[in-house]
């Protein structure tokens, strides 16, 4: 979904033009007053797969959209943060443990969406915290016990499905993709 201002966010002006701004190549929203120009680029989701002796931990979900279904921990990044930052910020909020963010794991592109999930590999330090209000529960899965039919997102049912197909052996590729586009498979 496309935002869309009524006013123009820098000097109050109304209302908005809709069309290509000079020198610009894609229609957008703009003043004609102080030529702000409204962008409204996809938005970073960072997250983290976070493995400890063949299992993985998932949160169910506390809050819409999705209530009680499963997913990895992963987040909007917030400004000013680095995306590792954002990830291991998100780890932390929806689970309450501390960990180390450790290689890249997956790129996942969602056009229709306008979205983008980077998630790393990550390692547990310390676990001092209880789940933040996101998450109604937090647990540990090995793959026979994966909800996979309550998998909140396609994509994570994806990278979790590669992931235990790598066979946790502490080494893994990293993938670039989308549903469109397939998936690229980069062995480390
Ligand atoms: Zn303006």
């Amino acid at each position: 979904m496309r935002n869309h201002y009524i006013y123009c966010p820098r000097c109050g002006h109304h209302p908005l033009t809709d069309g290509i701004p000079i020198g610009d190549t894609h229609a957008r929203q703009y003043c004609s007053q102080c030529h702000y120009v409204v962008y409204d680029n996809p938005r970073v989701i960072a997250g983290a797969i976070i493995e400890r002796e063949g299992q993985i931990l998932l949160c169910q979900r506390g809050i819409p959209p999705g209530v009680g279904r499963w997913t990895l921990p992963a987040g909007f990044m917030e400004r000013g943060e680095s995306v590792e930052e954002a990830a291991a910020r998100e780890v932390m909020e929806e689970t309450g443990m501390q960990v180390e963010i450790r290689s890249p794991y997956s790129i996942f592109s969602v056009p229709p969406t306008n979205e983008i999930y980077l998630i790393y590999c990550a390692a547990p330090i310390a676990w001092d915290n209880p789940p933040g209000p996101e998450s109604l529960r937090v647990a540990w899965f090995c793959i026979e016990e994966i909800p996979w039919e309550e998998i909140f997102y396609p994509a994570i049912a994806q990278i979790l499905q590669r992931y235990f197909d790598e066979g946790l052996t502490g080494r893994h590729g990293v993938y670039s993709g989308s549903m469109e586009t397939g998936l690229i498979h980069f062995v480390s």
